[in-house]
């Protein structure tokens, strides 16, 4: 069985989006300095690392994440792997890429994964994402989740039409994954976002595993 961890690691080096604090992991209690245990405290924005989107993130009476299906979060899941000269999944990039028949589920591998392999520590605005045209082509299509290899499925410096078209769709968000290693094709998708009560997004794990 092959299994594929598109989780990216969490650490005061990971690249968190401009304006939120690093991700602090700040031991509390040190059995190197005489404490009977170790202990360490996490802080952390909710959208930093591989983590998902609830609809309040983008609307104000949107749901929380606590409220996402997990039979939307896991199930078969198509990996789209995208030409280097794609810098926007438009609606035009969509129709001309070949995607199998009733694909719910579906993740974007682009230029972007080529930052984690490298272990790029600084944040990349040009990073390629989903233009509103293609976020509407994703929703008339019926996909029910979308994951994106870079810490927004929306460009950057136009962040609200892609997230509202798909979070008022219902769409499950996935943020922030690596597909560096992983080819074209089918897969069971595992992805299990913290259950955190009230809040816009969460923290995940999520892990491929190839379909036989
Ligand atoms: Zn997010």
């Amino acid at each position: 069985m092959t299994l594929y961890d598109i989780s990216l690691p969490l650490s005061p080096q990971t690249p968190v989006w401009p304006g939120d604090a690093p991700i602090l992991l700040e031991q509390t209690e040190a059995m190197a300095h005489g404490a009977e245990y170790n202990l360490t405290r996490l802080a952390m924005s909710v959208h930093a690392g591989t983590h998902v989107d609830a609809p309040h993130h983008f609307l104000n009476d949107g749901r929380t994440v606590e409220t996402l299906p997990l039979e939307v979060l896991t199930g078969a899941c198509y990996v789209a792997q995208l030409p280097d000269d794609v810098e926007e999944i438009t609606a035009e990039v969509l129709t001309r890429t070949p995607l199998p028949a009733g694909v719910e589920r579906l993740l974007f591998g682009t230029r972007n994964s080529r930052y984690w392999a490298q272990g790029v520590q600084t944040f990349q605005p040009d990073f390629v994402a989903i233009s509103a045209d293609g976020a509407r082509w994703l929703v008339e299509r019926g996909i029910k989740l979308v994951g994106i290899d870079y810490l927004s499925v929306a460009p950057y410096h136009d962040s609200v039409p892609t997230h509202r078209i798909l979070l008022q769709a219902g769409v499950v968000v996935l943020e922030g994954i690596n597909l560096t290693q992983v080819p074209r094709g089918f897969y069971d998708l595992y992805c299990l976002p913290l259950k955190l009560v009230g809040s816009d997004g969460a923290p995940a794990r999520a892990i491929l595993v190839e379909r036989r």
